[in-house]
């Protein structure tokens, strides 16, 4: 139930990647023979399907390392680019690491960063960001959806402001690809981090969409891979496996999204009803499909971590892994530090079963009532 930090790579996307690690190990730059050329194609095609999921062009994706690496080459490469343009950024409180210290690097370059505190949903709006522009606004991020409430934002709307306005907008979605419908064909977004490990890839590959021939400088220099924006040889196997993963999420979407909300929101019921004193933290209207985060009042929230040892649970993000403060997310929220210890993160995905969720709440259930005792 820990699948916002990661995901197993699907069978089909292990078989898809596996024949790049020797067979068709040529190096995707290599155009003078067969070797090179079987590579290049793999990637086009994955190219290709990662695009068709997005509804971006193909020459619109970068791939990278992951979604941290696509954030900060978004973030770090637009701030550079675009200088003359200002040097103010907008983002939210809520937003992951990735995102937060990225622009903790950029102030220390000159930056001036506005940080948006969301409401007790989680939640912000377009009227929020319109009334932090400044004249110096140069770029806006706002992720697509909370790694740790699931929470959605209001992303479309956002989008039009900011492109109404020329100010660049940067979405996280690295938890929304493969579980909401994304068509950048008619949202005005011009960067889009994701990540391969979320949707059932593996991890060490990601991509950056670079839309409407966005100014962008390359945070790594070398060989001008991937159109001058981010050098170093391709990640064949990685980069193939995400486009089959992409093609997967895009003909599973629809289903997987009603299956697993069906489940989520009877895990999230049977416990609300079974433990008194435990509430959800985020809107339940405005998120993903998979995820709940459940407040459990009076009890120590290590404490609860430890005892919960027949589900895989998390409290806060994996990817804050040398952090043992509570969740900035549900501190940005309201919630005080005893709360945010003692809330649990259930995420679902494609290998969740009905069991699962009774296993969880009979265990939720009989742990919290211990721990009062
Ligand atoms: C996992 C995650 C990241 C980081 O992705 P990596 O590929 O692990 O670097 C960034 N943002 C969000 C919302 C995430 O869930």
């Amino acid at each position: 139930m820990d699948y916002n930090a990661t995901t197993p790579v699907d069978e089909r996307v292990l078989n898809a990647m596996l024949p790049y690690f020797n067979v068709h190990f040529g190096n995707a730059a290599s155009r003078t023979h067969v070797f090179g050329l079987k590579a290049e194609e793999a990637v086009d095609v994955a190219r290709k399907q990662l695009a068709r999921l997005l509804g971006a062009a193909a020459n619109e994706i970068a791939f990278t390392s992951g979604a941290t690496e696509s954030i900060n080459l978004a973030l770090k490469g637009a701030f550079e680019a675009n200088r003359h343009r200002g040097n103010h950024l907008i983002t939210v409180e809520t937003e992951h690491k990735a995102v937060l210290d990225t622009c903790a690097h950029l102030e220390k370059l000159g930056a001036e960063v506005t940080y948006l505190t969301p409401n007790t949903d989680g939640l912000i709006t377009a009227e929020q960001v319109a009334e932090a522009l400044q004249p110096n606004t140069l770029l806006v991020s706002v992720m697509l959806a909370n790694n740790e409430i699931g929470v959605v934002q209001p992303i479309a709307d956002i989008a039009r402001l900011t492109r109404e306005r020329g100010i660049l907008f940067h979405t996280d979605a690295t938890q929304a690809v493969g579980k909401l419908p994304i068509d950048l064909a008619h949202l005005p977004i011009d960067l889009l981090s994701l990540s391969g490990h979320k949707l059932y890839a593996p991890k060490g590959i990601g991509a950056l969409v670079v839309r409407n021939k966005t100014a962008l400088i390359a945070q790594q220099d070398g060989g001008r891979h991937e159109r001058g924006r981010r050098s170093g040889t391709l990640n064949v196997p990685g980069i193939v496996a995400l486009g089959r993963a992409a093609q997967l999420a895009q003909s599973c979407m629809d289903d997987e999204a009603a299956r697993l909300s069906a489940l989520r929101d009877r895990l999230e019921t049977d416990i609300l009803v079974a433990v008194p004193g435990s509430a959800v933290n985020g809107s339940r209207t405005q998120r993903l499909p998979n995820t709940t985060n459940i407040r459990f009042a009076d009890v120590d929230g290590e404490l609860l971590l430890m005892s919960l040892n027949e589900i895989a649970v998390s409290n806060g993000s994996a990817c804050n892994a040398a952090s043992t403060e509570p969740s900035h997310v549900l501190k940005a929220l309201g919630l005080p530090d005893e709360l945010a210890y003692s809330s649990v993160r259930f995420s679902l995905g494609r290998h969740s079963t009905e069991a699962d969720i009774q296993t969880a709440v009979e265990h939720v259930k009989q742990v919290v009532g211990q721990l009062r005792r």
